[in-house]
């Protein structure tokens, strides 16, 4: 039977991982070893006991004494605290979900590689803050990366038996998220309730209004960047309201090879859960006749500075990537704290930029995790510096 993780078991991704598992048979089909989660402790112990997982892990010291009393009398273990995430992937796994949000997914992520592990990665601050890291990690140890975001399982899949000497670019198609069809002027009075408004995806908050912002996408195109190993020149984004061309690779004879589907991450989940295999996912078919048709069009980088920064990060490489995250938690923080108006997030992002490259603290090629963090720890205080200054006082 094989070992199963999952971190980040309570979010968005980890309940659509747990479903999955469920269906197929739960604890008669995974021994699972870690599930972990957050403040919601009565769902992370009803999720470990029905999985009859080895150890379930909060991420706040303060919640373990209501972890320990929620899974009373089942023999599971409880733990908690930032060490302790990173002691359950120690714990050897034969496929581990990577579904903690933000740059705190990384450091479980990266020791699971050490045991060889297959990885699936939904944390695509992973790849974004410490990509060449994380990647020549798991060459080190013999461990896999499956990509579990949207675009990239579906830019994966279109690889499959391909060369990628043979592919000209790669298109990640974006819907827009909430606020794509909003002037610039209407863009300043946006709220967190308009940004989470969301057209096609249910998501975790913080992505959603990274997907409204599109600082989702520009994550995803770093992501592709790292991930599959191509030139920033040959990554396109393209604009597609209806989330059913999930991405696509063009090859040097110039067929392009999208994939599609409902937008439904368990897709994504599936095929890495499922991989080199298909099996059967309990999603949405699509109905193309009823559709009737699918729309594209250029994105809109004077409302949404996301994608040129992202552009821009890529061009500096070395610890470019993981201030850029930074920032952008920082200035989603703040503005969901109401300390900061929509546009203002790309602002605070590039000013942090600016600062910490024109005093050269931008690592050049970060070479151990530990700098990844230094870098990531700059950058949150720089933002929050810049964010205070630009901001309205809350948050
Ligand atoms: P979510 O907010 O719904 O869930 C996040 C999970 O991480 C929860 O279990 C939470 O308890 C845990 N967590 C939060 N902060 C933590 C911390 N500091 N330390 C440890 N655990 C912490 O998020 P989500 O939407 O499921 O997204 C998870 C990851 O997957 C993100 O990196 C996101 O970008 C990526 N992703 C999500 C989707 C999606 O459809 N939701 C799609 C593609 C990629
Ligand atoms: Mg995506």
């Amino acid at each position: 039977m094989r070992r199963v993780s999952v971190f980040g078991a309570t979010g968005s991704i980890g309940e659509s991982t747990f479903d999955l598992m469920m269906r197929a048979g739960g604890p008669s089909a995974f021994e699972t070893v870690a599930l972990t989660g957050g403040r919601n402790v009565a769902r992370l112990a009803e999720m470990a006991r029905a999985l009859r997982a080895e150890i379930a892990v909060t991420a706040h010291d303060d919640a373990l004494a209501d972890l320990r009393a929620a899974l009373a009398g089942s023999g599971i273990e409880a733990a908690a605290g930032a060490a302790a995430l990173v002691e359950a992937a120690d714990r050897p796994a034969d496929w581990v979900m990577s579904a903690i949000v933000g740059a705190a997914g990384l450091a479980p992520g990266f020791r699971a590689l050490r045991h060889g592990t297959t990885l699936a990665l939904a944390n695509k601050e992973s790849l974004v803050t410490a990509g060449p890291l994380l990647m020549a990690e798991a060459r080190r140890y013999g461990a896999r990366i499956l990509p579990v975001d949207s675009e990239h399982s579906a830019i994966f899949q279109a690889l499959v038996g391909e060369d990628m000497a043979r592919v000209e670019r790669i298109i990640v198609t974006a819907s827009g998220g909430a606020l794509r069809d909003w002037p610039r002027d209407r863009l300043e009075q946006a709220t967190v309730a308009d940004a989470l408004a969301h057209p096609n995806w249910a998501m975790g908050q913080r992505i959603t209004i990274d997907s409204a912002s599109m600082f989702n996408k520009a994550l995803e195109v770093i992501e592709t960047r790292e991930y599959f190993g191509i030139d920033p020149d040959r990554i396109e984004v393209l604009i597609h309201p209806e989330s059913i061309v999930h991405s696509l690779v063009g090859y040097v004879d110039g067929a392009v090879m999208a994939h599609m589907g409902a937008p439904d991450m368990r897709h994504a989940i599936g095929y890495a859960l499922n991989w080199p295999d298909r099996a059967p996912l309990p999603v949405a078919r699509l109905d193309l006749a009823r559709l009737g048709s699918l729309t594209f069009r250029a994105p809109d980088i004077d409302r949404f500075p996301a994608l040129r920064l992202a552009r821009e990060v890529m061009a500096m490489r070395g610890g470019a990537g993981a201030a850029f995250n930074a920032a952008k938690e920082i200035a989603l923080d703040h503005f969901i704290a109401g300390g900061l108006r929509f546009p203002q997030m790309a602002a605070v992002v590039e000013e942090t930029l600016a600062r910490l490259s024109r005093d050269n603290r931008l690592q050049k090629a970060p070479l151990t995790l530990e700098e990844v963090l230094e870098t990531d720890h700059l950058a949150r205080q720089e933002a929050t510096r810049v964010a205070r200054a630009a901001g309205n006082g809350n948050g």
